[in-house]
């Protein structure tokens, strides 16, 4: 048994706490929700405990497929026992259909299919508004080396092969997502943080009826039931 032990750090989503073992922390979900850098802010009923387990569930069929991931144990509704790692402090972002700050950037229809899925990188930091960074910029930085960054492209696209196959199955349409890699005390980059609607748009394949966190952000009403609308598909 794993002890949890004194808060590490309190996010927009989710809070982590240190254990017993210093390999490990205790992640927990919350049911506040933000959007545009905290500007506006609510809650979800019932978000965290379907995050934790939507997550876990994407985590468990990612490593089936080969990607390694923090994900260690399920401990409660809200509650995950993960690999300590430190964070490496980059939005990454893959896209299959534009949408969002993507179509706004380049004046592209929200729903336009791209060419080929595409990667961008923003940087995590709250006070400059999570500016978009490049690869040149981000080694110029010392944010990562060139061999990080490899794995780290490698498993976006891994995991956007991995996922839209899977949500094609249930009948929605994965068209972006955003993930965040850890590095591990050996230096090996794994999958962190979370994968849910608060992280990723999920269409309706049918109606292209939006079942994300857009609902909440754009004001569309059935924020709830979209949340377990998408999670019951996962489920059934
Ligand atoms: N995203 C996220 N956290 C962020 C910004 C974006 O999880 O801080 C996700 C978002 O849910 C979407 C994808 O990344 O699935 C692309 O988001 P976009 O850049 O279009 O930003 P937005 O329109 O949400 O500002």
């Amino acid at each position: 048994m794993t002890t949890k032990m004194g808060q590490l750090y309190e996010g927009k989503a989710k809070r982590v706490y240190a254990t017993d073992d210093e390999g490990r922390y205790i992640v927990e979900y919350k049911d506040d929700a933000t959007a545009f850098n905290g500007a506006k802010r609510g809650t979800i009923a019932g978000k965290g405990v379907i995050n934790n387990q939507m997550s876990n569930a994407l985590f468990k069929l990612l490593e089936s497929k080969g990607v390694r991931t923090h994900f260690l144990e399920q401990l409660s509704d809200r509650e995950t026992l993960v690999r300590a790692v430190k964070i490496v402090p980059l939005e990454i972002i893959i896209r299959n259909v534009a949408a969002g700050s993507f179509s706004k950037r380049y004046g592209v229809e929200e729903g336009q299919e791209l060419k080929c899925p595409t990667l961008e990188y923003s940087l995590k930091n709250d006070a400059l508004n999570d500016p978009l960074i490049n690869d040149s910029h981000i080694l110029a930085l010392g944010i990562a080396t060139e061999k990080e960054l490899d794995a780290i492209r490698t498993m976006a696209y891994k995991v956007n092969d991995v996922l839209k196959e899977f949500f094609a199955g249930i009948g929605v349409k994965l068209i972006d997502f955003k993930i965040e890699a850890g590095r591990l005390p050996d230096g090996e980059i794994i999958l962190a943080d979370e994968i849910s609607p608060d992280t990723c748009r999920f269409w309706d394949a049918k109606t292209n009826e939006k079942l994300d966190k857009d609902r909440f952000r754009r004001d569309l009403g059935g924020v709830e039931e979209a949340y377990h609308e998408i999670f019951s598909r996962i489920n059934q």
